[in-house]
């Protein structure tokens, strides 16, 4: 088959490197003029990490990778409020845990398939339609292509999905959240392997130190109207200074640095919602058809779930696009909104409105400190509920 995926984010370049598995012919166009690093870092475990490893990344990604030993709460002042040892996601997951920065997993990812794809950056897919057992695809330099099968894996503001499915409103579940994340190079203070956390009311930042000299600063505060994000850099920059104005920590370190940051990423806090992930010749992968916001903790690695069992379902059907499509959404619905009704549940808590709400939190995480109760709570929620179908 021939196939055209739209996006070199996560779960692109993992269904490219198992359809090259299985011999088909691979185009990604991908809009960034060039390969997209940058981003916060993420937690990788579970199925996804199974998927890296059968993959033969997790050497790399062990390389780049971060064993966070703690989160840490923080005062105004920068004293410890509290916390807990993050020994038990090692303890839970057998050691198969590891944080990474989600630009460096989508760099393994991309790199592993870029020598044998078609890669085309700074473009993307201006229109497409139907046309005898596949589609026609239009790419806004003007080049027309025919392929078998298409695939928006544009993230959460995908393209591909307003163009065959329609706008993303209809799909989008806000969760009253808007987030920034941005490194900053050369920062003072230093706090390796820890993850550190400030609160305030209906706001909340956090610093986690980099290798090199890099620290990543990751912002979320509460915005219950849901506004519009600014689309250029000054007004990101000042959306977020004006959210983060007099507050304590380092915050004002934080806005200082954001100026001469050139990754900043800032986003509404949504999931993608949709009934159904295919139409004809096309499909969504990834966050483009079932986003589970950031507060699933896993995006990635279920971005990357997607990408291995639809190409699995193409490899099982045979010729039988259609037939494919139907079980790669069959097998991996219940997963995907299950995964995003948890996300949903921790929405209203997540950056707790009041003084006593952020108290509770932290009496709440000295809990985590209790090996048993850690492993009982912790243990449950990470679990995936999913058996991979062995397809390759
Ligand atoms: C703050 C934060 C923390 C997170 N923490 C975790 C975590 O702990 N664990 C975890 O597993 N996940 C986490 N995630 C989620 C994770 O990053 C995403 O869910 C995951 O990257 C989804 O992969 P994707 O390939 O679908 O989309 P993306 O990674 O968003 O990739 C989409 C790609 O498509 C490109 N693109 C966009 N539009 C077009 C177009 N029109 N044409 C062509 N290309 C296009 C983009 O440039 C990008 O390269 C977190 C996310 C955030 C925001």
């Amino acid at each position: 088959m021939d196939v055209l995926i739209s996006g070199a984010g996560i779960a692109g370049p993992t269904l490219a490197w198992w359809l090259l598995h299985d011999g088909h012919r691979v185009t990604i166009v991908e809009k960034a003029p060039a390969f997209r690093a940058g981003g916060y870092v993420i937690d990788f475990w579970g199925k996804g990490f199974d998927l890296a490893e059968r993959m033969g990344l997790m050497p790399r990604l062990e390389r780049v990778g971060y064993h966070v030993n703690e989160v840490r709460f923080i005062d105004r002042e920068g004293r410890r409020m509290g916390g807990f040892d993050v020994s038990v996601l090692d303890r839970v997951t057998g050691g198969r845990f590891i944080s990474l920065p989600r630009g460096e997993l989508a760099r393994a990812l991309f790199e592993a398939v870029e020598d044998r794809v078609e890669a085309i950056f700074g473009d993307e897919i201006a229109s497409l339609e139907e046309d005898r057992d596949g589609a026609k695809v239009w790419l806004a330099s003007g080049q027309e292509r025919f392929f078998d099968l298409v695939v928006g894996a544009e993230g959460i503001h995908s393209r591909t999905r307003e163009l065959v499915f329609g706008p993303e409103r209809r799909f989008e579940c806000f969760l009253g959240y808007n987030f920034a994340a941005f490194t900053i190079d050369g920062y003072p203070r230093r706090d390796p392997d820890v993850y550190l956390m400030y609160g305030e009311p209906g706001r909340q930042a956090a610093r986690f130190t980099l290798y090199g000299d890099s620290s990543l600063v990751l912002l979320i505060w509460r915005d219950p109207e849901g506004g519009p994000i600014p689309h250029d850099l000054a007004g990101q920059r000042a959306l977020i200074r004006s959210r983060y104005a007099g507050a304590g920590w380092e915050v004002a370190d934080f806005l200082a640095g954001l100026d001469a940051a050139d990754d900043l990423y800032l986003d509404r806090v949504s999931q993608i919602r949709m009934d159904r992930w295919h139409d004809g010749p096309v499909a969504l992968l990834g966050d483009a058809a079932y986003a589970p916001s950031f507060l699933a903790g896993q995006g990635s690695a279920l971005a990357m779930i997607g990408g291995y069992v639809l190409a699995g379902e193409l490899k099982r059907a045979g010729d039988d696009i259609p037939l494919a499509l139907a079980n790669y959404q069959r097998r991996l619905f219940h997963l995907m909104r299950s995964k995003q009704n948890g996300a949903m549940g921790m929405a209203s808590t997540f950056v707790p409105k009041t003084d006593f709400g952020l108290r509770v939190r932290a009496t709440a995480a000295k809990l985590l400190g209790i090996g048993w109760f850690a492993d009982l709570v912790i243990g449950r929620s990470i679990r995936d509920q999913i058996d991979l179908p062995d397809y390759f």
